[in-house]
């Protein structure tokens, strides 16, 4: 029981934590890396995080 409680408050503080993120365009590889708790490692998005921004190739609104 203690177990699935730890469980649930994880997935609720990931929830959380991928709303925040959520700078990212939906299901792209870096929304997708965000949601695993890693950074993309497209060297196209490495550079625009370099930069304080968001990849605009693989984010298209
Ligand atoms: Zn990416
Ligand atoms: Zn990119």
């Amino acid at each position: 029981m203690k177990a699935l409680l730890t469980v649930l408050t994880a997935a609720a503080m990931m929830t959380s934590f991928s709303l925040a993120e959520s700078k990212y365009k939906e299901g792209s590889c870096c929304d997708k890396a965000a949601k695993k708790g890693e950074k993309c490692q497209h060297p196209c998005c490495v550079d625009a995080e370099k930069a304080g921004k968001v990849c605009e190739k693989c984010n298209k609104k």
